[in-house]
Order: C-alpha cells, then sequence, then structure tokens
C-alpha cells in the first residue's frame, strides 16, 4: 500500500503543480462555474462540443491542491468523450470517494483518478475533489 500511496501523491502534486488544460481557450460553448465555500475553491470550466462528445474541455481558477489536482485530471480524462461517459466517470469517483476507506478501488474504471482513494479518510475533503466534477454533471444533467 505504502508505494502506490506515494504513487498517487505524485499524481496529485503534478496536476497540482502543472495543471493540464489550464486557461480560457479561444472558444467555448458552456461556461460551467464551480464553487466549493467550504474550502474557497473556485473554478470556471470551458466546454466545447463537437456534436454530443467533449471535442475541448479547459479550467481556470483557484483552489487547493486536491480541487485543482482533480480539475486538471478531469479535463484530461473527458476530451473526447460523450456527455453519458463522463457523468459515468462523475458517478464512479463520487461512489469511490464514498466508500469505506479499506474498499478497494477499481482502477479499470477510474484510472489515474483512484489518486483520490486517499480522500476517503477524510470526508470534508471529499467535495474539494469533486467541486469541478459536480458542476459539470450538473450542466450536463440539465441538457439531457
Ligand atoms: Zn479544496
Amino acid at each position: 500500500m505504502a508505494d502506490s500511496r506515494n504513487l498517487y501523491e505524485q499524481v496529485i502534486l503534478d496536476h497540482n503543480k502543472n495543471p493540464r488544460n489550464y486557461g480560457k481557450p479561444a472558444a467555448a460553448d458552456t461556461i460551467i462555474d464551480g464553487l466549493n465555500p467550504l474550502c474557497g475553491d473556485s473554478f470556471k470550466i470551458y466546454v466545447a462540443f463537437q456534436n454530443d462528445v467533449i471535442e475541448c474541455l479547459h479550467f481556470e481558477g483557484d483552489g487547493c491542491a486536491l480541487s485543482k489536482a482533480s480539475a486538471s485530471l478531469m479535463t484530461v480524462l473527458l476530451e473526447g468523450k460523450t456527455r453519458e461517459a463522463a457523468l459515468e466517470l462523475e458517478e464512479a469517483l463520487a461512489a469511490m470517494l464514498k466508500s469505506s476507506p479499506d474498499t478497494p478501488v477499481d482502477e479499470s474504471i477510474l484510472g489515474p483518478l483512484a489518486a483520490f482513494s486517499g480522500v476517503r479518510e477524510y470526508p470534508t475533503r471529499i467535495k474539494c475533489v469533486m467541486v469541478a466534477w459536480q458542476a459539470l454533471a450538473a450542466a450536463f444533467s440539465n441538457r439531457r
């Protein structure tokens, strides 16, 4: 466990320090606000669609390391995905975070999001991991 924990920390530190798809893109179909007042996480999420597929997903804003790393990973994982697939991954992430800390994590579904499994021991931080995802999911659900 110690080894995977270290690896997970590296993923979070890396995406916090060098967030991917960061900044306002040239064009966006939808701009979504993601806010977590409990921690002060505040992001804007820019989405451009090609039919039902997320063609471009960017974000910018400020937040703690967890929220920023999670938003960064979200943009990487969801580009090229359908709204439906995005909602499924958001649900899988939320379900993992709500599971008890010793429940095995299905990396075949979550991929690098497994890095957040340690957050299960700090339930008050779950919202930090979910803030960008919940904002996106709420916006997509309205469009269905
Ligand atoms: Zn936070």
